[in-house]
């Protein structure tokens, strides 16, 4: 079985819809087919500089939400990044084989960067993508089903792993990234050329996955639309839309043209309560599964702690082929 290994980070107290149509949902469909790892990536969210409060807070919600949409700790390996210590070893190693120039034209840093201010984001935050390419490699990945906004990280973690491999004998398995064109990109409601993002959408653009049904039905029925009343697919001129046809395409499994069809001549009010409907429809499980964990703290660190002895493994192992490559002296 190829492995996929993928993770989310805990920046917010929930996942939103691009996180579930553009991630999760594929990781519990990828668990019958794969031998599959699937972590909460909490020292990635350290680059954002939470409170310790909203840490902890937020890694426990994320990993309960994880197992309410379906991944199963006995199936696969679902972690807590900071519990495998290897990623930050592997990172650094990796920082060392990775040029300035290069690690200065990913683009997820420089938008992330320029709303804090250039100055003021943390070197963690620039050497962000070089962390990603660790967790990825030191697991071997064949495959990381992720949303289109990781391309080109994936593409650093490629080249990190063939210029490893090249300098100091095969190490790690070269990751292919594995991204669905249908839901690549769930975009903003409030501004829908951006992507949804946790920490950069406004409340009124997102939609949370662990939100109550009526602000959820609110923000579709606001949703910035376009000019016009056909409800048809045109990227270009219609980017409002064309997101609305695409989530409730993803949802329902029917087709964007069929959905043109259904809707012909009936307007936008129609067809945004559909959607709305489907979304909360989706939802409301997963909330109330999340819910459920989260009142049993002890249950839930019990799973993780199952995940993190999977995880860690695999990832001593590499490890140590890393350690002897590069050259290292054996561990006293
Ligand atoms: P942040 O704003 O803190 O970076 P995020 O919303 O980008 O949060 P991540 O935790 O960085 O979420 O990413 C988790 C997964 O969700 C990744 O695989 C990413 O590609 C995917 N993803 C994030 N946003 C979208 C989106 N709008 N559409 C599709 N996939 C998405
Ligand atoms: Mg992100």
């Amino acid at each position: 079985r190829p492995r996929v290994l993928s993770g989310i980070q805990p920046t917010a107290d929930s996942f939103h819809l691009g996180n579930y149509l553009g991630a999760v949902r594929q990781w519990v469909a990828l668990q019958d087919t794969h031998d599959a790892f699937y972590m909460v990536v909490d020292l990635h969210a350290l680059t954002v500089n939470p409170s310790a409060a909203e840490l902890t807070r937020r890694t426990r919600i994320a990993a309960a939400q994880l197992f309410a949409c379906g991944l199963d700790p006995e199936r696969s390996a679902v972690f807590v990044q900071s519990h495998v210590r290897e990623h930050a070893e592997l990172a650094w190693i990796l920082i060392c084989q990775t040029g300035m120039g290069e690690a200065g034209r990913m683009t997820q840093f420089k938008d992330k960067s320029a709303k804090v201010g250039e100055g003021s984001a943390s070197v963690g935050l620039f050497t962000y993508p070089i962390l990603q390419a660790a967790d990825i490699l030191l697991y071997q990945a064949d495959q990381v089903p992720v949303g289109a906004d990781q391309k080109q990280h994936l593409e650093l973690s490629r080249d990190l792993a063939q210029r490893f491999n090249h300098r100091f004998g095969p190490t790690f398995t070269v990751p292919s990234p594995y991204i669905l064109k249908e839901v690549e990109k769930i975009t903003d409601l409030q501004d829908p050329t951006a992507k949804m993002s946790k920490s950069s959408s406004s409340p009124q653009g997102i939609l949370d996955v662990l939100e109550q049904p009526g602000p959820l039905r609110k923000k579709v029925m606001r949703a910035v639309t376009d000019t016009g009343s056909e409800v048809v697919a045109d990227e270009e001129n219609k980017p409002g839309i064309t997101n609305l046809l695409r989530i409730q395409s993803a949802i329902t499994g029917t087709p964007v043209p069929e959905l043109e069809a259904r809707y012909a001549g009936q307007g936008y009010g129609t067809f945004k309560k559909d959607v709305a409907e489907v979304v909360v429809e989706t939802f409301a499980p997963i909330r109330e599964r999340t819910e459920k964990l989260l009142g049993d703290e002890a249950e839930l660190d019990r799973m993780l702690a199952v995940g993190a002895a999977k995880a860690r493994a695999v990832a001593v192992e590499t490890m140590a082929h890393v350690r002897e490559n590069i050259g290292f002296l054996p561990t006293p």
